[in-house]
Parts: C-alpha cells; sequence; structure tokens
C-alpha cells in the first residue's frame, strides 16, 4: 500500500512568499533573492512530506502566483496583448510576463489590463483564467516543470511526483476569447503538447506524473467526456513506462463514474470527505489493475481525522483491490488547509486536540497506513480526541440545539406580505424615489487600521479607541448628510472585517494567529474556526448603530452578515450539516436584527455576499442547499414589525439560474452588483418580474474610477426600463471600505446627483 499528497501549500509558513513576491513587485529585491526564498519554501516542504513517511511527494504543485497560470506560460497560451512584455522591456523574461499576465502591466509606457480571475471550482481559492483563441496554437513555452523535476528528484528520488492540471480541465476552466469555436475541441492540439512534458518527464526519472482533473467531478457534456476519452487514449498510445494518476476532487464522479474508471492509466483518485459516498460504485465499477487513491483526510478543513471512520473506507477498499492497488491520500490538494496546527500557541489545548493543518494531516495519512497494517497502538489516541471532541461541553449547547430544532416555517416568515409592508415603510420613511445609500463600510484608511493596531497591542486604552472611531463615525455621518444621502451608513470603522466582527463576538467561534490559506496571488486570508455550538452572548452591534443613529435625523441602516455568509467564509465543523451550522448562526443574527429594532433602528442590511459562490458544483445538488440557505436568510430576517425595513446585499451577483430564490428571500431591499455588467444581470430580475425593491449597484467600486453623473444616470434609466421605476434605489455595487475618501466623495456627490436627475426625467407609475 501506498500514501500520497497531492499537493502542499506554498506560501510558507511564515507567508514568507507573499512578502517575498511583494518585495519584488516593488523592485526591493530581485529575481535571484525571490528564487531563494521559493527555493527554501520547497525544500522545506518536500522535507516534511519525506520526515512524515509520504511515499509519493508532489512537485511542480510550488507556484509564484497561481497553478493555471503556470500552466498557461508552460503551454504558451498567452493573449496577444502581453507580446509586449517580452518584446519591448528589459525584463526578467518569462516570470515578468508571469506576473504580467497575473497583475497587468502599467509601466514603460505600457498599460495592459490583467487576466481574469475567478473561483477555483468552490474553493476561496481564485485561479487566472486561460484564454483561448479560434486558432490556439500551444507549444512548450516555459520549461520550468522540467527544473522543478529536477531539483525534487534531488531532494527526494523516486519519491518526487510531478503534478500538472490535467489537460480537459485546463480547457475547461479558460474562456474562448473569440466567437466561433468550442474551446474542448482544442484538445486535439493540446494532447501533444502534454505528451511530450510526460516523455520528458519520464526520460528525466519521473515514475508517475499526477494529472489533476477535477472537471471529471463535474455535470459533463458528451462533447466534454469524450474529450476526457479522447485524451486519456491518446496519452496512454503515446506514453509508456510512467505511471498517471488522474487526481478527482471536490464531488462525487456520479454519472462519469464509468467514463473515469475506464480511463487508460494507472491511479484514480477519489476525494471520500466531500463524497463519500461514491465508493461503493467506484469500487463495483473498477476494472482489474486500476489503483485507487483514496482521498479520506480532509483537505479544505482544520479537523483531525477520525481514523476509525477512514479505516472503514480503506479497509473495503483492500478488500476488493488487495492492498497494492490502494493508496492512501488527502481528499484534494492541501493547499486550501493553513500549514502547521504546531504554531498556535493560543488555542484551548482541548480544542487544539481535535484539530490538524497541513502538517499534521500529512502524519495522518501515514498513520492510517500503519494503522491499516495492523498497527493499532496510533488508533487508541485518535479515538480518545475524537470522543473527546464529541461530547465535549464546549461544542454541544444543548439550549442551542433546542432552539434550531424548534425553528418552523413561521420562523421564517415576515407578519406581512411584502406589498403591506411596503406601504407602512413608505408611511414611516417617507423617502423621496430613487432613494440614494451606501453598501455600509467607508475607507478603511491607513489611520484607522493603525488605531485598530495600536489597541489591541495595548498602545489605546479602550476609551481613547472607541473615541476615535467615534469620531470618524461622526464625521462620516456629517459628510454624508451634506452631500444629501438619504439613508445613511455608520462607516463599519470599528470592524476589521465582515465575518471577523461578528466571530468574535459569538461563542463557538476561535481564532488562529497564523492559519492563513492562500486565496489569490500573494493574497492570503485566515478564516475564523467555527468549532461549537453558536450562540450570541451578547448584543454586538447595537452600541455602534445607536451612537451613530443619535447623530443624524435621517435613517440609520444597521449592518449585519448573514448566516451563509459567516458559513462560507469560516472553517466549518465536519460533525454536523451545514445546514444545522448555518441556522444557528441565523438565530444568533436575528436575535440581533431584533435586537437593534428594539433599539430603534428602522432600517437593518443583512449582507449575504457570499449566497452565490455556495452554490453546490453539480446541478442535482443545487435546490437543496438554495432551500436551506434562503430560510437560514428568512430566519434573521423573521419576527420584526412590518415597518421595519430588513435590506440585503450580494456581491457576485449572477442571479440567472437562481433568481426565484433570491426572491424568495424575501427582502424589503435588495442591493446587488451590476455596474461592470451594465445592468445585464438586471434581465434576470426583469424577466422574473421581481417584486420587492432593488438597488442595481450604479458604479463599480473595485476600480478607482469615478464615474461621471451622466453615466450613471443612463444606467438608471437601463434600470427604469427593466423594472417599476418606483422600486429602485441608487447606490454603490459594494462596500467602500477598500476605496479612498477622495475617490469616495467625487463619486458619491456625482451619485446624488444622478439620482437627483432621475427623479426629473425618469417617470414612475405607482
Ligand atoms: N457591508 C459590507 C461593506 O460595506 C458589505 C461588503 C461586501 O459585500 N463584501 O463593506
Ligand atoms: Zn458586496
Amino acid at each position: 500500500m501506498l500514501t500520497q499528497n497531492l499537493g502542499y501549500p506554498r506560501i510558507g509558513s511564515q507567508r514568507q512568499l507573499k512578502k517575498a513576491c511583494e518585495n519584488y513587485w516593488a523592485g526591493k529585491i530581485d529575481l535571484s533573492e525571490l528564487k531563494e526564498v521559493a527555493r527554501a519554501i520547497k525544500e522545506a516542504n518536500w522535507q516534511t512530506q519525506l520526515d512524515a513517511g509520504i511515499d509519493l511527494i508532489p512537485c511542480n504543485d510550488f507556484s509564484f502566483y497561481d497553478q493555471v497560470l503556470d500552466t498557461s506560460l508552460m503551454l504558451g497560451v498567452i493573449p496577444q496583448r502581453y507580446t509586449q512584455v517580452l518584446s519591448q522591456v528589459k525584463t526578467n523574461g518569462e516570470i515578468d510576463l508571469y506576473f504580467a499576465m497575473a497583475r497587468g502591466y502599467q509601466k514603460d509606457g505600457l498599460d495592459i489590463t490583467a487576466m481574469e480571475m475567478t473561483k477555483w471550482l468552490d474553493t476561496n481559492y481564485h485561479y487566472i483564467v486561460p484564454e483561448f483563441t479560434a486558432k490556439q496554437e500551444f507549444s512548450v513555452f516555459y520549461e520550468n516543470v522540467y527544473g522543478e523535476y529536477h531539483s525534487a528528484q534531488k531532494a527526494l528520488g523516486k519519491k518526487a511526483k510531478p503534478v500538472l492540471v490535467g489537460p480537459v480541465s485546463y480547457l475547461l476552466l479558460g474562456k474562448e476569447k473569440e466567437e466561433g469555436f468550442d474551446r474542448i475541441d482544442l484538445i486535439k492540439k493540446l494532447v501533444p503538447v502534454y505528451v511530450e512534458i510526460i516523455n520528458r518527464l519520464k526520460q528525466l526519472g519521473a515514475e508517475w506524473v499526477q494529472l489533476d482533473e477535477p472537471c471529471l467531478a463535474l455535470d459533463l457534456s458528451k462533447k466534454e467526456k469524450e474529450a476526457f476519452e479522447f485524451a486519456y487514449r491518446a496519452i496512454a498510445n503515446r506514453v509508456s513506462g510512467v505511471k498517471i494518476l488522474v487526481a478527482t476532487y471536490f464531488e462525487a464522479l456520479l454519472d462519469n463514474t464509468q467514463l473515469a474508471v475506464n480511463l487508460p492509466v494507472t491511479a484514480l483518485h477519489v476525494d471520500l470527505v466531500r463524497a463519500p459516498e461514491q465508493l461503493d460504485e467506484v469500487l463495483s465499477l473498477i476494472p482489474d489493475q486500476l489503483q485507487l487513491s483514496v482521498g479520506v483526510i480532509d483537505g479544505r478543513n482544520v479537523w483531525k481525522n477520525d481514523y476509525e471512520k477512514s479505516l472503514q473506507q480503506i479497509n473495503k477498499a483492500i478488500e476488493k483491490l488487495g492492498a497494492d492497488r490502494v493508496i492512501i491520500a488527502p481528499s484534494c490538494s492541501l493547499l486550501h488547509s493553513p500549514i502547521d496546527l504546531e504554531l498556535e500557541t493560543a488555542i484551548d489545548p482541548e480544542i487544539k486536540n481535535w484539530m490538524a493543518f497541513a502538517k499534521q494531516k500529512l502524519t495522518e495519512v501515514a498513520a492510517l497506513k500503519q494503522i491499516a497494517e495492523g498497527n493499532n497502538e496510533l488508533l487508541d489516541a485518535n479515538k480518545k480526541a475524537i470522543a473527546s471532541r464529541r461530547s465535549s461541553q464546549k461544542v454541544h449547547k444543548q439550549v442551542v440545539k433546542d432552539r434550531v430544532s424548534a425553528i418552523t416555517d413561521a420562523d421564517a416568515a415576515r407578519n406581512s406580505a411584502f406589498p403591506v409592508r411596503q406601504q407602512i415603510q413608505r408611511e414611516r420613511f417617507n423617502l423621496p424615489s430613487f432613494p440614494t445609500t451606501t453598501i455600509g463600510s467607508f475607507p478603511q484608511t491607513d489611520d484607522i487600521r493603525q488605531l485598530r493596531a495600536k489597541f489591541k497591542k495595548g498602545d489605546l486604552t479602550l476609551e481613547q479607541y472607541e473615541k476615535e472611531i467615534e469620531q470618524a463615525t461622526i464625521d462620516a455621518i456629517r459628510w454624508q448628510e451634506e452631500i444629501g444621502l438619504d439613508v445613511l451608513v455608520h462607516g463599519e470603522f470599528e470592524r476589521n472585517d465582515m465575518v471577523e466582527y461578528f466571530g468574535e463576538q459569538l461563542d463557538g467561534f476561535l481564532f488562529t494567529k497564523n492559519g492563513w490559506v492562500q486565496s489569490y496571488g500573494s493574497r492570503c486570508v485566515k478564516p475564523p474556526v467555527i468549532f461549537g455550538d453558536v450562540s450570541r452572548p451578547k448584543d454586538m452591534t447595537v452600541r455602534w448603530t445607536q451612537f451613530a443613529a443619535a447623530q443624524t435625523d435621517k435613517p440609520m441602516k444597521g449592518m449585519l452578515t448573514g448566516p451563509v455568509t459567516i458559513l462560507q467564509w469560516s472553517f466549518v465543523r465536519d460533525d454536523q450539516p451545514r445546514d444545522v451550522t448555518t441556522n444557528q448562526i441565523a438565530l444568533a443574527i436575528h436575535d440581533e436584527v431584533l435586537a437593534l429594532e428594539k433599539a430603534g433602528v428602522g432600517i437593518v442590511q443583512i449582507d449575504e455576499a457570499a449566497i452565490r459562490e455556495g452554490l453546490p458544483l453539480r446541478k442535482a445538488k443545487r435546490p437543496h442547499y438554495l432551500d436551506w440557505a434562503v430560510k437560514a436568510f428568512r430566519v434573521t430576517a423573521s419576527g420584526v414589525q412590518d415597518n421595519t425595513q430588513i435590506h440585503t446585499h450580494m456581491c457576485y451577483s449572477e442571479f440567472n439560474d437562481i433568481i426565484e430564490h433570491i426572491a424568495a428571500m424575501d427582502a424589503d431591499v435588495i442591493t446587488i452588483e451590476t455596474s461592470r455588467s451594465q445592468m445585464e444581470l438586471l434581465h434576470a430580475f426583469a424577466h422574473f418580474e421581481y417584486p420587492n425593491e432593488i438597488g442595481p449597484g450604479v458604479y463599480d467600486i473595485h476600480s478607482p474610477r469615478v464615474p461621471t453623473t451622466e453615466e450613471m444616470v443612463s444606467l438608471l434609466t437601463k434600470a427604469a426600463d427593466l423594472l417599476p421605476a418606483q422600486n429602485l434605489w441608487v447606490n454603490p455595487d459594494c462596500g467602500l471600505k477598500t476605496r479612498k475618501w477622495p475617490e469616495t466623495k467625487a463619486a458619491l456627490e456625482n451619485m446624488v446627483a444622478a439620482a437627483r436627475q432621475a427623479r426629473e426625467q425618469i417617470s414612475i407609475e405607482a
């Protein structure tokens, strides 16, 4: 029996890579220094995996920015607009071209936009989307993979296993940049280059090559299935003497099982954490010879593996296949988990004993192999840890569980239907048509951030800190009044992050010091950990909202983060279904909504920025998710009076296929991201005849550019063509915390002017 790992975090345990890349981009270090940091990280990673006793250790899983972008450079998939970077500018060759593709290039008289970035399947890791043209050619343009293998082989010998993004997923995850062709048809041109690369790796000594094909676990068309068959048959025919491992993850193979197990390769990897139920079918269809890599250790979470549970799966596989055809592995690349639990010195030891980060997960892989081979000693300590977590009072709070089980449909519904509420709210707030507002945060300047840092360090007392935050809040309110916004916000100056702020005040959450995970390029995030039943010991936002409301006669909007977003951006419990955890958070937020209402706050916004990104990869699983996600939102928003106005905000607003569920959330007002698509996203709302009020973002806050009044009037005119004008709000498309004050002021002044013009120019039919 073998063990393997599919990929290891590459940011370094102290985020060395982040710092080195940023220094290199700023011209503070040169390429050799950057490469030196990379070399040290890779060697440390390999040593860690050797020490853990892993048999097949990944290489070429390192990346300066993103593995999909590495693949594009390797294959020569370089959009035309970057060729100037190589030809006209004196650079460090491919590496600068590479960073230009990732980040854009605005120097030396050139102004080239970056390539598009999007989420890697359902993770919070973002990859750079390959751009294909109709006449796309492929060739080995950047030979880095050979060097990566060469140095890995020096460190690891035969254990070194080069990893590549598989050819079919590479095409599927990319985009056609012109009309008139289907990128999947490029497979015929692409495969020969993979053949060349794999053959060369074999010549250099590689025994195994791992090809990541996550798309094999998605809904596939007939043509896409054929592309898999074609690609792997062609590789099998033209490559020999090297073992190919095809790695799938994040979903079950389902209807692709037959296809996957019959690919002419040596081994197939399946994710048994996300989809344990697929093991039976895979085993029943698996042909003789094929080896099976069982992904039993969660590569995307922070919990200790339950060995007994994993052993059941491993033993089932051994029984059917024999030990020599079974490989034990994490469910996916460990890229998505934090690096080293040992660095966490402040976590409660009882809870820490239930956790495992990437380094610890490797030890678990090796331990499972030993246990499967009969070493039962290792099992006992694990059993104890699992049992302690199962029964700990730190995790389990009966009151919370009872409250969740008692949720009824009535708890998830407003008192009256929207038209009734709308009338009552109109009378209460008496807002003009096209009311103006913002999404919540105002610029988090360096001053504000330093304030928080000083307070955390103890250099400021609570009183001093709050005084400064109060002043920032007052200034922001005065200014909103001056420019004439209708519904004000307090600015969120007291918040570090929209999830962390609530997690820190809720029971059942913990925070790490070093639990960083790569989000994109040099950007890393440190998600909170939900370890126990969630409850709300005290008010969370009342103090600041009330303070703000007292500064003005205008309506002040209270600002909360919704349960699905809190769930989505945290490491969650794996000992209960996600919907149960979400409902616990929903009840806590619900209580906060009521507390705000009681404190006299008439408008409350519950942000569900991440509801769209939580959508399951497989269509068949979406209705269930949408049901519980929408219901959780309704739980947070229910129980208030009809005259309390509930807003929600969503960032990534591709709603075409889920619009009925968005409508079912029944928020009185929804604000969404539409400005970049020129209101195109609104068609879904129009087509559905979305009944409630809606604020389609009229300017893109992701860019410092100040939009003109005319532009925004024209967007509003477009919106009014599609939806009843009396239901429209005027707002930017997201929070303003990443912006600077000057551009924010200029843009919002123009926005208020646009609303005024709209009131004159666009007729309202009641
Ligand atoms: N209220 C939050 C803010 O304004 C919303 C942020 C978001 O949607 N990502 O920052
Ligand atoms: Zn947003």
